[in-house]
């Protein structure tokens, strides 16, 4: 709620610019802001991009928008020809948070600020803010929720009767993404307690990280390694009650993966409220989703923007969590929230993020 309040207030300072003509670069044409996304094939990060697009039109700057198809030399290649084309400012959704550091550093030469986007931008100096989520909050919602559809906690939080064991599986995000470790170690502060105690077993025995993360987020790698355990599903007597997914996307897959299984589909947790995974939630399959205003986030990453090119100093509000190996990167973090059948309507819908039609 805080930071929704602050994001108002945002949006209010937003909303003046447009008017007050304090932003230009020194020739007078109108600022170039590349923004440097990662990738068309997840609905997020064209919603990022289109957002982020109208919000920087609507303070006349002009806006060099490219997505790299989760290609690490392309986002490279993206990032070098908005330096030379003389951009004023980048905004940068990283694909592999490690692998920018030499660019970043000719931005940084050529005096150009740097907003590291969703993503953490690591192992660099050359990062000035950083414009996300509370991400360790987005994986205790995706494990919390997991909880809930088992039976394990009540919509309070609070533990309930239910003995289990149930059987769930667990799937991380991309290993070069800094976020998916956070959603991680989020999660696994909820899981690990009730693994320990028996409430929850995995047959896999795949618990940490590496043995678990999803190279590129993607859906295929994801169902691959699904296949690869439904042996311990098939004919076993053993059911499989839920899986801790990170992304709507990998969710998906997963679902059509263990649909095979017959009997109950599992419990499956999720992220970004994507339309197709809504879908699924509303027809009862996936379970929940964690929901991130990309409207939100890219008010965030503009007034950040505007603040660098105005000469003043962008609002945050933390200075203490995002420390990305050479600096800790002063953050504005937003709210994510959970999301079910239970309350999509409210939620997504008369939020305005989806209409009823689209669903
Ligand atoms: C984002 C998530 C998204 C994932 C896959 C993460 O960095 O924070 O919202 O699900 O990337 O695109």
């Amino acid at each position: 709620r805080r930071a929704a309040a602050l994001v108002l207030g945002l949006a209010a300072t937003a909303g003046l610019a447009g008017c007050a003509g304090a932003s230009g670069d020194a020739t007078g044409d109108a600022p170039l802001v590349g923004v440097a996304m990662p990738t068309t094939t997840s609905a997020r990060w064209i919603a990022d991009g289109e957002n982020l697009q109208r919000q920087l039109d609507a303070l006349g700057y002009t806006v060099d928008l490219e997505y790299a198809e989760d290609d690490v030399p392309t986002q490279v290649a993206q990032l070098e020809q908005m330096i030379t084309d003389g951009a004023d400012a980048l905004v940068v959704g990283a694909i592999d948070g490690t692998a920018l550091k030499g660019v970043l550093a000719k931005a940084a030469a050529a005096d150009i600020p740097i907003v590291s986007y969703d993503r953490l931008i690591r192992d660099s100096p050359d990062v000035d803010y950083y414009a996300s989520f509370d991400n360790w909050r987005v994986g205790v919602l995706q494990a919390t929720s997991l909880l809930q559809g088992l039976g394990v906690v009540d919509e309070t939080g609070a533990r309930t009767s239910a003995p289990g064991p149930f059987s769930v599986e667990l799937f991380a995000g991309s290993p070069d993404d800094n976020n998916a470790t956070v959603f991680y170690n989020g999660a696994m502060s909820v899981l690990t307690p009730l693994i320990d105690s028996g409430v929850l077993v995995v047959p896999s025995g795949q618990t940490e990280f590496t043995a678990i993360a999803t190279q590129g987020w993607s859906g295929d790698v994801a169902a691959e390694r699904m296949t690869t355990l439904l042996p311990l599903y098939q004919g076993t007597g053993v059911h499989l009650d839920g899986v801790l997914s990170p992304y709507d996307g990998i969710s998906r897959s997963i679902i059509a993966t263990v649909s095979g299984l017959g009997g109950t589909l599992p419990v499956v947790s999720g992220q970004d409220a994507e339309l197709d995974s809504v879908k699924s939630i509303v027809a009862g399959e996936q379970y929940s989703t964690v929901y991130k205003d990309t409207r939100q986030l890219a008010e965030v990453a503009v007034s950040m923007v505007r603040a660098l090119l105005d000469g003043t100093e962008p609002e945050v509000n933390d200075t203490t969590t995002y420390d990305n190996g050479q600096k800790v990167v002063p953050s504005y973090l937003l709210a994510p929230q959970l999301v079910t059948v239970e309350n999509y309507e409210p939620v997504l819908i008369e939020s305005g993020y989806y209409e009823a039609g689209d669903l």
